[in-house]
């Protein structure tokens, strides 16, 4: 198996599967080839299966913007539809409707259409449950993030949110909403930081596991 070999100085050996389904293997400094290799070749069954996976994804966000495409929006996928309705500018009903003349600009319509959709909603479940949690932040600021999800600014008072979360189910959303607001309480990742993100959201694990698995396909 092909691997990118990271050596640095640590004891432990590891694999990562990248984003673009290659492997990365990071290995102690004077770990001999031969041994790393043999490691790899120990995990070969997992590192395939992992790589499958990221492969699947990757096949599912290249998109075209074609007749029939999915597209996700609070964690369902609806259909685009290409039209000749020339003043379809991207539309949305039950599925998404786009004029053919305007195809090219697919990729920018779509991004303006799921930022506009997660500012209203993310400020909206802001308000909503900081007030439940108790604490205050002075403004949303949206990100493009596709691993950083969310961050809180202490300096500032101010939560980032990633716009691509509004393909994500509700639930999911709220969780990394309610992440954030508790890191006005907790800063760090501290056991007592869970303790009060589990009171506001008891299936918060679930969501963090939904990111884990279908993080790559919330792009377009
Ligand atoms: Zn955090």
């Amino acid at each position: 198996m092909e691997y990118k070999l990271i050596r640095a100085k640590r004891r432990s050996t590891t694999i990562q599967i990248e984003d673009d389904a290659t492997i990365t293997v990071r290995a102690p400094f004077l770990m001999p080839k031969l041994l790393i290799d043999r490691f790899v070749n120990s995990k070969k069954s997992w590192v395939l299966k992992k790589q499958q996976q990221v492969q699947k994804q990757i096949s599912l966000i290249k998109r075209t913007y074609s007749h029939g495409d999915n597209y996700l929006y609070l964690g369902q996928n609806y259909p685009l539809k290409i039209t000749n309705n020339v003043r379809a500018k991207l539309l949305f009903a039950d599925s998404f409707e786009l004029a053919e003349l305007l195809r090219p600009k697919a990729k920018i319509l779509f991004e303006k259409w799921y930022k506009t959709q997660a500012n209203e909603l993310f400020a909206r479940r802001l308000t909503e449950l900081s007030a439940v949690i108790q604490v205050k932040f002075s403004k949303l600021h949206l990100s493009g993030g596709i691993r950083r999800w969310g961050s809180y600014s202490p300096r500032s008072g101010t939560i980032s949110l990633s716009w691509r979360l509004i393909m994500a189910p509700k639930e999911v959303i709220d969780y990394v909403i309610i992440h954030e607001l508790c890191h006005i309480i907790q800063p760090n990742h501290s056991k007592h930081f869970w303790d009060v993100v589990v009171r506001y959201d008891a299936n918060y694990k679930s969501s963090i596991k939904w990111l884990k698995n279908n993080g790559r396909s919330l792009s377009i």
